[in-house]
């Protein structure tokens, strides 16, 4: 093999593992994102169910004070009833009376429906808490996990980035602008066999002569189709399979 084709693959090699370490990376974010706005939204049903438990709370207390107030006019018309002499008013505040109690009565049930839906409420509260701890617990769990991973891939992808240069350096420049310019333009493998008489990459079957001149290894071959820049290994079968 060409001193400069195994330059080449072993940068090959590297920079595919370093699209791979970027690529990997670029995945920590979205993920985080959807961790924690899964446990935000946990979170966030939570604290409605828990709002909604102090409204009907609120709106039940209101008509208790308002049944207490009817009562009060019971008693406050109970002692006119006593100081009147007129049978008329009398019975006028009688009525006024029943109309209070009727009153009351309806508020009383209304609490009562108040109170089997705040029950209700309470239950289902606890079950969305119960659901937002667990979901937060693994979140924080799988955040640092998340974390650890970056770092990880953080310190591979500067490793591996660091002394990529001593590779670049010792291949030859017009050879090297090629490999960046196709690595550039296709982001996979630029440097391939011609395994089965055909191009690694494009996958275009060759002519007799691209592939003698390819088994020579004197110059840099590369596919008139793709441009990938192609080697040839003694192992490889050249016969174009069916
Ligand atoms: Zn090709």
């Amino acid at each position: 093999m060409q001193q400069v084709i195994e330059k080449l693959l072993i940068l090959q090699d590297r920079d595919h593992r370093i699209l791979r370490a970027k690529d990997h990376l670029a995945r920590v974010e979205p993920e985080r994102q959807a961790l924690q706005s899964r446990a935000a939204a946990a979170q966030a049903g939570m604290e409605t169910a828990k709002a909604k438990l102090k409204q009907v709370e609120s709106d039940r207390k209101k008509l208790e004070l308002e049944a207490e107030s009817k009562k009060q006019q019971i008693e406050r018309y109970a002692l006119q009833q006593f100081q009147t002499k007129k049978n008329e008013e009398y019975r006028a505040l009688a009525h006024e009376i029943d109309t209070c109690k009727a009153s009351i009565t309806e508020l009383e049930d209304r609490q009562l429906g108040l109170m089997e839906e705040a029950e209700a409420i309470q239950i289902a509260a606890a079950a969305a808490s119960r659901e937002a701890d667990e979901i937060r617990k693994a979140a924080d769990e799988q955040l640092k996990e998340l974390a650890a991973r970056e770092q990880t891939l953080r310190s591979e992808l500067t490793g591996l980035e660091g002394n990529r240069d001593q590779l670049t350096g010792a291949i030859e420049d017009r050879a090297l602008r090629h490999y960046e310019r196709l690595l550039h333009n296709k982001g996979d493998s630029v440097v391939v066999g011609i395994q089965h008489g055909v191009c690694g990459g494009c996958h275009m079957k060759f002519p007799v002569q691209l592939m003698v001149t390819c088994q020579a290894e004197k110059d840099l071959v590369t596919c008139p189709n793709c441009g990938r820049i192609l080697y040839y290994t003694p192992d490889m079968d050249l016969a174009v399979a069916d």
